[in-house]
């Protein structure tokens, strides 16, 4: 048993991440700044997430994307996730834009688009898309044998008139679409077909993957602003954590003579601390999702937004989410000599499937 240095806990000590929140760091690590741009710009443009999009698009000029180029990423994006999704974008990206300007701050306008020429536009579509796939399309089939009219749209426009246009490699416009695809449900064989174009186009594998898991974590993020007034915060350590869990602090201790801190605690489905007491006791306010609160040698009581729960003092514990929820609370916990948990062990996958 060793004494828990709560500051240290909330400021530092949850950032060690847990191995699988450290692998997916790293990977996502491991891309560009302009192919992180893409990715977040294309996530959350298709989420809807617009105040977390406004902050990628300024992150993005700041690092040297032109104008145009934010342009026609949010253009191109219409074609995946519709003309609302696409154009509250580019509302976003106007305000941006205008906002930059009046503080005097000078952005790159970048390459103009090219013209498509009118004529050929079907034979030239289909000529871009047989690139993007690699293969050679005989005849239509499938949706577009079914359907003749998505056929031509498909061709004449999305990939005509839209991938003609320049200004964006095909990469980047696979990269684009990977991204978008990835955060909307129900679309798995365009999110296949995308995925194989992308590294037709070569985007490599590694780069790909690294997107996706990008493009997870803002939705993920978004999912949290959706039911949380506060950030979802950073990773919880695998030391005392099981699964991923993230954690935000709201209230620092040194505000409040170090008698109590207060924190937001996201787990996501099958995440939970490890077996724990508190000094001087713990209250815990559920916010979202469904989870669990267990007393060593007691039936866990299942939990849900509203609930409330008084945590005795040095009363062995976890707490967690469901198998298949997201669990959000609020832990209000009490300090005594500096410490305001004792950490014990993790709770084992069957300890945690006992539960119910
Ligand atoms: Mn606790």
């Amino acid at each position: 048993m060793k004494p828990f240095n709560l500051t240290l806990f909330l400021l530092t000590g949850f950032l060690a991440g847990c191995p699988q929140e450290k692998d997916s760091d790293e990977l996502i690590q491991a891309l560009s700044q302009r192919e992180s741009a893409i990715v977040k710009i294309s996530a959350y443009t298709a989420l809807g997430n617009l105040p977390a999009l406004e902050t990628e698009l300024n992150a993005a000029l700041d690092n040297g994307m032109s104008v145009n180029e934010i342009k026609e990423i949010l253009i191109q994006l219409y074609a995946y996730c519709g003309f609302p999704r696409s154009l509250q974008g580019i509302n976003t990206f106007m305000s941006v834009v205008e906002t930059r300007r009046t503080n005097g701050t000078v952005d790159t306008e970048g390459e103009a688009p090219a013209t498509v020429s009118a004529e050929g536009k079907y034979q030239a579509g289909k000529a871009t898309l047989q690139q993007l796939t690699g293969r050679v399309e005989t005849a239509p089939s499938g949706a577009n044998a079914f359907a003749p009219g998505i056929d031509v749209f498909l061709k004449e426009h999305l990939f005509a008139d839209i991938f003609g246009r320049g200004i964006l490699s095909y990469r980047d416009r696979e990269l684009a679409t990977c991204s978008a695809l990835a955060v909307l449900d129900h679309i798995e064989p365009m999110q296949n077909s995308h995925r194989s174009m992308a590294l037709n186009v070569g985007v490599p594998e590694t780069t790909l993957n690294a997107a996706l898991r990008l493009a997870g974590e803002c939705r993920k993020a978004t999912e949290a602003a959706e039911t949380s007034a506060f950030p979802l915060g950073a990773p919880g350590s695998s030391d005392w954590f099981t699964g991923t869990v993230h954690v935000q602090s709201l209230v620092n201790p040194d505000e409040m003579e170090n008698l109590y801190s207060v924190g937001q605690v996201t787990f996501e489905p099958k995440a939970r601390t490890s077996w724990h007491t508190h000094p001087i006791g713990q209250v815990l306010l559920v916010t979202s999702g469904e989870g669990f609160y267990q007393e060593r040698g007691k039936a866990a009581r299942r939990l849900k937004a509203g609930d409330v729960v008084c945590i005795p003092k040095d009363v062995e514990h976890w707490h967690g989410a469901s198998d298949h929820s997201r669990f959000v609370h609020i832990a209000i916990s009490n300090i005594a000599g500096g410490s305001a948990v004792t950490w014990l062990n993790p709770v084992t996958d069957g300890e945690y499937a006992d539960k119910d």
